[in-house]
């Protein structure tokens, strides 16, 4: 049974001898337990979070002298579980191993004849999940949009911008290398895609979204993040899927920015920025009557800082920056 186990946490990027390739004995599959033979293991970003020592993200720290665990494909080998049987394929919690063994909670059957099982680990699985998740619940997108991706090549990128282009956007891919970029635009169908190893990439993005930004799917974070930003429309969307850039530690001046970015997926924070100018037509008749409702009625107190004589308006606007007030400052003019 070859099993690869994290020996030692990684400082950056993680190194070969940071883990142990091992052979050890296969292990039995007791009672209520299926024995499994890994066939495709998944390598996702998230694991590098989990190689660190509890660093807040996604999910518990990965046991040094242990396999990492991971998404795998594998065939059933021997079951003691009725819904199982020797010879199925199943998606599985497999980890980085040969043979594992599950009490079945964490596994899912796959069709027998399924031509290409390491899609259920890809487009078809985990990554395909998280992109149609992200841009149809979150980025909402409208044909026509402007669609920015970064890793535009990668499990979850592809996914989203063909979703995107499916859906009718204009789709803006940003990876690393002209490589890459030429297999987004002709194999992918992108409208284009950037370097962002290349220098300008700000002035670059400006020109290939023209119209800005309406959904940015960010999975990337850092210099990619920066140069999006600032093209962003109105009314824009950002589905928060990973800030990859950052997870070997490597945050420059993005140290802030991660760390709330990253705080935005941990808890599922939902962000949204809003003008109550824009309401006023839609919702400030429903607001007057409920709010005139609570306050006739004492169940909302109004506080007002009452500061007589407009002469005095500049001090008292001061001292409002500055928190001198008690509740809402105003300046008595004059009487009726
Ligand atoms: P990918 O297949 O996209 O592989 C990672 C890619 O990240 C690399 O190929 C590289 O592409 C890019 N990358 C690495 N460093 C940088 C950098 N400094 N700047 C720009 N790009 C960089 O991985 P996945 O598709 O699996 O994951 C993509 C993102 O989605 C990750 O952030 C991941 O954590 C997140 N994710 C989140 C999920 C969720 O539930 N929230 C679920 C699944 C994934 P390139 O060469 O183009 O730069």
């Amino acid at each position: 049974n070859r099993r690869v186990l994290l020996a030692k946490r990684p400082h950056g990027a993680p190194r070969p001898d940071d883990f142990t390739v091992l052979d050890q004995e296969r292990p039995w599959a007791g009672e209520g337990e299926v024995l499994l033979r890994n066939l495709f293991l998944s390598l996702d970003p998230y694991m590098r979070g989990r190689m660190d020592d509890g660093d807040g993200s996604y999910a518990a720290p990965y046991a040094l002298g242990e396999p990492p665990g991971g998404g795998t494909v594998a065939e059933v080998i021997s079951s003691d579980i009725d819904a199982f049987r020797s010879g199925d394929l199943v998606v599985a919690n497999g980890g980085w191993q040969e043979y594992a063994v599950s009490n079945g909670s964490d596994l899912y059957a796959l069709p027998q004849d399924m031509a290409h099982p390491s899609l259920a680990l890809g487009i078809l699985g985990m990554t395909g999940f998280a992109a149609w998740y992200g841009l149809t619940a979150i980025g909402a997108p409208k044909s026509g949009e402007t669609l920015v991706v970064g890793a535009a090549t990668g499990a979850v990128g592809a996914a989203v911008g063909q979703i995107g282009k499916i859906l009718g956007c204009r789709v803006v891919g940003i990876a690393g290398g002209q490589r890459k970029c030429r297999h987004a635009v002709e194999v992918l169908g992108f409208g284009a895609c950037l370097d962002h190893r290349a220098p300008r990439l700000s002035e670059r993005l400006a020109e290939a979204a023209p119209s800005g930004v309406d959904v940015y799917f960010e999975n990337v974070g850092g210099a990619v993040r920066a140069a999006v930003w600032p093209l962003l429309n109105v009314g824009a969307r950002v589905p928060v899927c990973g800030l990859v850039s950052g997870y070997n530690g490597d945050l420059d001046a993005d140290g802030n920015s991660h760390d709330l970015m990253m705080s935005l997926i941990v808890k599922r924070v939902r962000m949204e920025g809003f003008m109550v100018g824009d309401h006023y037509g839609t919702g400030f008749e429903t607001f007057s009557q409920q709010m005139s409702g609570w306050v006739g009625a004492g169940r909302i107190h109004a506080d007002e800082d009452i500061v007589d004589g407009l002469e005095n308006a500049p001090e008292a606007f001061g001292g409002m920056l500055e928190g001198r007030n008690l509740g809402k400052t105003l300046v008595r003019i004059g009487n009726r």
